[in-house]
Formats: C-alpha cells, structure tokens, sequence
C-alpha cells in the first residue's frame, strides 16, 4: 500500500484527474501554475459553483453537506468534496462488520458517508472521474475512520448521476496514480506534448503547442529516457 512521504506537500485531488487526461496538462498545471479557461472549464466551473458554497442541510435522515475540506496523510492528498451525503445509520457496522458509519460534530446519531461529484459533460470511457471520486472516498475513509463502499457522480448533460463502486480495482488504480502524481512533481520535470484526440479540448492547448514542430521528437525522448531511469 503506498504512502506519502511525510515531508512532500499534499497535492490536489483535481490533480489525479488532470494526470490521466495528459501528464504535461497535470505538469503545466500543478507545476508551473499554468491555467487557462476554455468553454469546456467555464461551463464546468459554472456548474461547480453552484455547489462550492461551504455549508450544509438535513433531509430526513440525509445530511448533505458542500465544499468539505479532505485530506489524507497516507497518499499525500487535499481538495474539497462538492457534496457528500450522510445518510443517518442505526448501526456503525454493516453485514460484514465493517465501521460503515460515524459520528459527526454537533449531530446526534450514526451517519455513512456517500461522496457525489458534479461533472460537466457526459459519462466518459475512461475512469478519471472514477478515480477522482474514489480519491475523494480514500480520503474521507482516513478522515472518519470508515469504509465507503460507493459514490455517485453527477453529469450536468445528462443530469444523472451515475453510482460508482469503490473495488479492489478502482482503490488500487487511484493510489497508482496518486503515487505517479507526486513522482511527476517531485521530478519537477514538465513532459513534452504528445498530440492526440484529447488536446481538442484541453483548456491549455495554447499554452502546450503540441502540434509545434519538435513535439513529437522530443516526446520520443522524454519516453525513451523514463524507459532508460527505471531499467538503470
Ligand atoms: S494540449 Fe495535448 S499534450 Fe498539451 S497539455 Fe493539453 S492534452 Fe496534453
């Protein structure tokens, strides 16, 4: 189980995320402080903030809270939650006897955390929402010293959300890229560009170049030199 060196600077959980999409994105993000808004970010920025006002509200036997700092200490991570549901419980354990639920300040009772994230756009092919949303859960485990079984994730072009599954496999891919994202940092080495599909819509593309002449060569490098330092 991999864990963060205890003197590294959390990074932030967005950072999983931009780190699947393109490591130079994540780079140029989360390194050299670049940013830069496209239609895409602005209509996603939009729907965040409709949820990014810290404060909370109960429903019958669900509380929902917005903008929830987390931290883990473990995989050297940070951010905020959109919302989390805690749904009231009559028992810390569930069938398996796992501590499902918690106490939470000022609140009488049992509660189970349920993490939702806002997402512009549709459900994609691959997993960087998954594992951002797992990162979050990982997160509030360490937090509140309980298991979260799933989440859900909440698409504003389809406004639906859709349930995701915390497994074995999920959990282990999402402290592989944790641990990848704090060595691309720790590195403190921007990757060059590698054009593809996805620089379409990425927000950075005129910060990125990739389509400049010398992008491709010096990609064919940086790979050939991360190929050279793990076989040294
Ligand atoms: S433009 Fe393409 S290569 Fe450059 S950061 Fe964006 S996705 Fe990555």
């Amino acid at each position: 189980m991999p864990t963060n060196p205890p003197d590294e600077p959390p990074v932030m959980l967005s950072a999983l995320q931009h780190y699947l999409f393109c490591p130079r994105q994540c780079a140029l993000i989360h390194l050299e402080g670049a940013w830069s808004e496209n239609f895409l970010t602005a209509s996603g920025r939009q729907l965040h903030e409709r949820v990014d006002r810290r404060g909370g509200e109960t429903r019958r036997d669900v509380h929902l809270a917005t903008a929830l700092r987390l931290v883990s200490n473990r995989l050297g991570l940070t951010g905020v939650a959109d919302m989390v549901e805690f749904h009231r419980q009559e028992s810390e354990f569930d069938a398996e006897g796992r501590c499902v639920a918690a106490k939470l300040p000022g609140r009488g009772g049992l509660w189970r955390p349920f993490p939702v994230e806002y997402k512009r756009g549709a459900p994609k092919s691959h997993r960087a929402d998954e594992v951002q949303l797992c990162a979050q859960a990982l997160c509030l485990e360490e937090m509140l010293k309980v298991v979260i079984a799933e989440g859900a994730l909440f698409y504003g072009a389809t406004r639906r959300r859709k349930d995701v599954v915390f497994d074995p496999e999920l959990r282990m891919q999402t402290e592989d890229v944790a641990a990848k994202v704090h060595a691309l940092l720790r590195a403190g080495i921007t990757p060059p560009p590698v054009l593809t599909k996805g620089c379409r819509a990425c927000s950075l593309v005129d910060v990125c170049r990739p389509g400049d002449v010398g992008g491709r060569a010096s990609a064919r490098r940086w790979i050939a030199n991360q190929v050279d330092e793990v076989c040294r």
